[in-house]
């Protein structure tokens, strides 16, 4: 029986390498060639999850069917593998630590002085081991995040070093590395990847594959340098130049030998190729095929830090409304507009006008409610499809209650407590929790079922009679006004098996294109190869309305 692998994936010289994308295509490619892998990210931060942190400081909260909120990376995995992932395959420095001080107080240790090392990376093996037993894997691909160099990483490095002793023949280090192209001398750079191997040395370990990122492909010379400088075959040194759609890079490794490279050193015997590459390459043709666009404008808050747009906070929003472009056979144009833009008298709602679509992805907290509100109204008058995410959802029905229902104060109590119509309101559960100043893990997070009501858009999006989906909010539309909402129009064509939770809101197809909100994530389960049915219907509804305002051009002529 082959004995399973290892391969640990490190960042040199500087972060936002791409190692995550590094990771998932090594995955991919691997799959690709009949093995089963377990991608397993580890942060060393002290946060014990990605749940509590500001996306604009550390990007997407991506959530698990677990609940687990996670790093952006697990997204990555989960897209080009295809598939749900497990607690297991997330990890943070704080869970490792306090897994380790749990265990302590509870006499785990049996009167032992617990010290970092070895107890440290003791533990992230373990948690390594049962995350490829969990999967039943052959392999299992570890990104270490941050940059090599940095205090907080040192322990996970150990970890690998130990893991490596005790098999030698089975682990790999791969470094992601970034050679740089200065302007000025307009010639690629090895010296800060020579320092990162040597950085790397330092901590007991030598990488087998190193993965050079730059603007441009390395050319013979580069690769030999590096090769050489490192204690490595030309073979080993992969040529990873900046590409147009992060769905190319499995094929630039794979067109480097980076598979075969992996797969011999790893003495990994050729299994079977799946025809996943196949059908990889057939996805990035329709990235490249399209004919016509669609153009969404996503209304947001988490854009700025300084002087740099993040689309990061909303990355599976985007990548959900692309999958669903693409297999319409468009090329997506998205804008992103600030929500705090469409506030005040002087506000340039009417520019809306030239969107196909509207999204307004979750958020939290008040800055930017006000021009929320207003393009979501705007939309519902002016026949814009709109599709809202969880607290997109929220403010729809808040709107909704305002405007069409005529109950001028209507608010979720997230902005105001005092309201006499709290159309959306915290759940009781977690009311308590919120009391005691416990924020973390204090939401409705994870997979849950919801039933879809026949003859409604969400069931023919879905063609299905129920559906699951993940969660990551605090708040819920209110049951004790849901009777009335609905006899003023607005459909909850999703509902919780018991019927408490209003999980889908729409308006009827005879009011309106495409006007649909969900109290869940649909964005998190958006894959390249199989694109989200919301995601479908609403971009099939963008274009219904492209095609009517071309035509009303024409006739204008
Ligand atoms: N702020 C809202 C809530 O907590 C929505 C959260 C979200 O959009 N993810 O319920």
């Amino acid at each position: 029986m082959q004995k399973h692998k290892y391969i640990f994936v490190v960042g040199g010289v500087m972060s936002g390498v791409g190692k995550g994308i590094a990771s998932s295509s090594l995955a991919l490619l691997l799959e690709s060639r009949g093995f089963k892998v377990s991608p397993i990210k580890i942060d060393p931060y002290l946060n014990v999850d990605a749940g509590t942190m500001n996306p604009t400081e550390h990007g997407e909260v991506f959530v698990l069917d677990s609940g687990l909120e996670t790093d952006q990376d697990m997204g990555s995995y989960e897209r080009f593998l295809g598939r749900p992932l497990n607690p297991e395959n997330y990890m943070t420095g704080g869970l490792i630590y306090k897994t380790i001080i749990d265990r302590e107080r509870a006499l785990g240790y049996q009167g032992k002085c617990v010290e970092p090392v070895p107890h440290i990376p003791e533990e992230v093996i373990r948690r390594i081991r049962s995350a490829g037993k969990r999967d039943r894997s052959d392999i299992t691909i570890i990104e270490i995040g941050g940059t090599l160099g940095e205090y907080q990483s040192v322990m996970f490095l150990e970890a690998a070093r130990l893991l490596k002793i005790s098999n030698p023949k089975d682990v790999l280090f791969v470094l992601v590395s970034y050679l740089p192209v200065p302007g000025k001398l307009g010639e690629m750079k090895t010296k800060p990847t020579q320092y990162a191997v040597r950085t790397m040395n330092s901590y007991g370990v030598q990488p087998d594959i190193i993965i050079a990122r730059a603007s441009v492909p390395l050319d013979k010379r580069r690769k030999e340098k590096i090769a050489a400088s490192s204690g490595m075959k030309e073979e080993q040194v992969i040529s990873a130049p900046d590409v147009e759609s992060v769905y190319d890079v499995p094929l630039n490794f794979e067109a480097d030998h980076l598979t075969d490279t992996v797969m011999k050193i790893l003495q990994l015997k050729t299994r079977k190729r799946t025809p996943l590459l196949g059908t990889w390459k057939s996805f990035i043709r329709k990235t490249v095929r399209t004919r016509g666009s669609v153009r969404i404008g996503i209304v947001g808050k988490y854009f700025s830090t300084g002087d740099f747009v993040l689309a990061d906070s909303y990355l599976s929003v985007i990548e959900g409304v692309k999958y669903a472009a693409y297999h319409a056979g468009k090329k997506p144009v998205i804008e992103w507009l600030a929500a705090e833009e469409f506030e005040g008298k002087k506000a340039d709602i009417v520019r809306l006008r030239k969107f196909d679509g509207i999204i307004v992805p979750g958020g939290f907290g008040k800055r930017g409610i006000e021009g929320k509100l207003r393009v979501i109204e705007y939309a519902r008058k002016h026949k814009i499809p709109y599709f809202g995410l969880c607290y997109g959802m929220q403010l729809m029905v808040v709107e909704y209650a305002k405007n069409v229902l005529g109950w001028k104060d209507a608010q979720t109590t997230e902005i105001d407590r005092t309201t006499k119509h709290p159309v959306i309101d915290v759940m009781i559960e977690q009311k308590k929790k919120l009391a005691e100043g416990n924020y973390g893990g204090s939401m409705r997070l994870g997979s849950y079922p919801a039933y879809l009501k026949s003859g409604t858009v969400a069931r023919a999006a879905y063609k299905a009679e129920m559906v699951h989906e993940r969660h990551r909010h605090r708040y819920e539309v209110n049951p004790a006004y849901v009777a009335e909402i609905e006899k003023a129009g607005l459909v909850f064509s999703g509902i919780s098996p018991d019927k408490k939770l209003m999980e889908i809101a729409e308006l009827p197809r005879t009011k309106h294109p495409f006007f649909l909100g969900t109290q869940f994530h649909p964005e998190f389960t958006a894959r390249p190869l199989e694109s989200h049915p919301l995601f479908d219907a609403f971009i099939k509804a963008c274009l219904r309305r492209d095609r009517r305002g071309r035509q009303a051009a024409v006739k204008k002529r």
